[in-house]
């Protein structure tokens, strides 16, 4: 059943819901987002819905994980929709600040610094993603340990889709004894298999068809690991192939590691987890898939 939900703005706020909730007696389950909301964020709120839970999400286009380059600007905004998605899928209250709730009331462009003070998780942020996009990492743990500093969560719930993303916040949470439960979901798809994601708008009809290829690429290393292929640089090349093959796509890196160190496998010899991204003309796509053990996402 549907429940009134309530969307604020301010820290300050925030505090008096999630204490309120708590003196009721609930957990505080929380979602972080950016906004633009679809199915897959819809299956992290439904996964956090029981009696006892508080759901918190955020909608926050996080400026300090976007390079000057990169998308911040014209990331989709679609507030009344998010609204009512969350309210479908069981939320409680919204949190979407403003850039200045966030990081003070400096001037503010995408990659300049606002905020003097930042999270850092080297290693695990340096590789794949934080090799091409740097210093995204660093905004990412920035403002997610900003959030659980602000929500105070029991719980809180993150896609599998952005698997590097997860494996930076386990090693965060862990590394600062931040009191809250990692909790992975899997990635949702469309039917052809290309993972959901707010960037997908950006398609063109002709790219939206091409970009099928990241999936089946996937899909193709899994099936030789299934069929008893245990080379790791094999199965590289066969999935940068099919991207290449592919008009319209330019890969970026398809690469196998392990999925909790992200250190690159030599042989499959246990969880190896396969990732992707590729760019469609101005668009940069991600995905991946655990080639072993079954198949979640
Ligand atoms: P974003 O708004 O892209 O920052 O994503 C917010 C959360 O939703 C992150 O934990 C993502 O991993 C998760 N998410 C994004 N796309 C999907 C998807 N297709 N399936 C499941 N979770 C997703």
């Amino acid at each position: 059943m549907n429940q009134a939900l309530v969307t604020i703005t301010t820290v300050r706020e925030l505090r008096q819901a999630v204490k309120q909730a708590r003196q009721a007696g609930k957990t505080i389950a929380f979602v972080p987002t950016m906004g633009a909301l679809h199915e897959g964020h819809a299956s992290l709120i439904r996964r956090a819905v029981s009696p006892h839970a508080y759901i918190v999400v955020s909608i926050f286009v996080n400026p300090t994980q976007f390079r000057p380059s990169e998308d911040f600007n014209r990331y989709p905004r679609t507030l009344e929709h998010d609204l009512q998605l969350c309210q479908q899928s069981g939320a409680h209250l919204i949190f979407a600040p403003t850039v200045e709730e966030m990081y003070g009331t400096h001037s503010f462009a995408a990659g300049e610094k606002a905020s003097s003070s930042f999270v850092e998780v080297p290693g695990i942020s340096d590789v794949l993603e934080g090799r091409s996009r740097p210093g995204h990492f660093r905004g990412v743990a920035t403002v997610v340990a900003k959030l659980f500093h602000q929500v105070q969560p029991d719980v809180a719930y993150f896609g599998q889709k952005d698997a590097q993303q997860l494996a930076v916040i386990r090693r965060m949470v862990a590394d600062l004894h931040i009191p809250v439960e990692i909790v992975a979901c899997p990635t949702l798809r469309e039917d052809d298999g290309l993972a959901m994601s707010s960037r997908n708008r950006y398609l063109s009809p002709e790219q939206r068809t091409q970009c099928t290829v990241i999936y089946h690429a996937l899909s193709e290393a899994r099936e030789r690991v299934q069929e008893g292929e245990r080379d790791a640089h094999f199965l590289e090349v066969l999935m940068k192939g099919m991207l290449q093959d592919t008009p319209g796509c330019e890969p970026d890196y398809a690469v196998i590691v392990d999925p909790e160190t992200f250190v690159p496998k030599e042989k499959i010899n246990g969880p190896a987890l396969a990732l992707i991204a590729a760019r469609f003309g101005t668009t940069r796509l991600i995905d991946n898939l655990l080639l072993t053990g079954p198949l979640t996402a």
